[in-house]
């Protein structure tokens, strides 16, 4: 992995967090319990958090005794989806979203000469919670399997595509979006950027920005650049086009294996973790077996999959 990083081994910030979050099953649990203290306004009060779907039984779902019921309801088929889908072990909870966005700066050593004004870059989002975010690249495998393990184990991920990978297959990707992920961009035709002029990097970004908009109906604000490599001139031709953010990553997952930037080898709190929309034909595995493997390590280190758009 070349990148700009000249002090790649002991560069990470490590920026403080703002605030402290509580976890969200607990406050989902506090939240039904604290209903139930008020039982008498409990009819009047709608909208908490656990509320049920609305429909015929929203009424009386919204009684307090059942917002703990559904809860439980909820907890136990994530736990029976953890077994459906041969997880080791049950993902750990993330944080609730802070309350503030974290200040978020390039990367030491990842900057480019003027960069005054540019989006930043950088592989880890300032928190002291033990969470970590999850992306996905380019957009090749396009499982079913996948999707519907995703939202039946309800973890977060961000994806960034490239239109040329694609193209064949725009529903899928709604599906994707439907189901609450942020669909970023990673140019159209996954160029080497450094190579090529602000004029054609432009058409790259910018590119896949209209066209994102046009079949997604959203325009995004984060880009990634194909292999993690750019210049002065991808940042202003991404920041032209409205780009905010530019996430790479501290560690690789693949079927098989972690691979980490840092020397210690090892996952921190805030790292931006990197995988791939992949099959058999370019790796030893599925995209379920990806994700079997990064939840092992990461479960077993302690850290929660947070949703990268609530830091952003
Ligand atoms: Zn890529």
């Amino acid at each position: 992995m070349q990148l700009v990083g000249k002090k790649e081994q002991n560069a990470r910030r490590g920026v403080g967090s703002r605030g402290r979050f509580g976890v969200a099953l607990a406050a989902l649990l506090v939240a039904a319990l604290g209903t139930a203290c008020g039982s008498s306004e409990a009819d009047k009060t709608p909208t908490k958090p656990g509320k049920p779907k609305a429909g015929s039984e929203a009424g009386a779902a919204g009684a307090p005794g059942n917002q703990a019921a559904l809860a439980k309801q909820k907890e136990m088929a994530r736990l029976a989806a953890v077994k459906r889908w041969g997880l080791a072990k049950p993902p750990l909870i993330a944080p609730a979203a802070p309350k503030h966005k974290p200040e978020i700066e390039t990367r030491e050593g990842f900057e480019v000469d003027d960069h005054e004004g540019l989006p930043p870059v950088f592989t880890t989002i300032p928190t002291e919670e033990k969470v970590v975010f999850l992306t996905i690249d380019d957009g090749a495998e396009k499982d079913p399997e996948f999707l519907r393990m995703m939202k039946e184990l309800d973890i977060p991920y961000t994806a960034f595509l490239s239109d040329y990978l694609v193209r064949d297959n725009y529903p899928y990707f709604k599906e994707m979006q439907a189901a609450g992920v942020t669909l970023n961009n990673h140019t159209l035709n996954h160029r080497y950027m450094p190579a090529l002029s602000y004029e054609k990097q432009r058409q790259e970004i910018c590119g896949q920005q209209d066209n994102i908009q046009k079949r997604f109906g959203k325009r995004p604000t984060v880009f990634r650049p194909p292999y993690g490599n750019y210049n002065d001139d991808t940042l202003r031709a991404a920041a032209s086009c409205g780009i905010k953010h530019v996430p790479l990553w501290n560690e690789e997952v693949f079927p098989d294996r972690m691979d980490y930037r840092e020397w210690d080898r090892d996952v921190h709190p805030g790292d931006i973790i990197l995988t791939h929309f992949r099959g058999r034909e370019d790796w030893k595995g599925t995209m379920p077996d990806m994700i079997r493997q990064v939840m092992k390590t990461v479960t077993d280190k302690g850290y929660a999959v947070g949703r990268l758009e609530d830091y952003l």
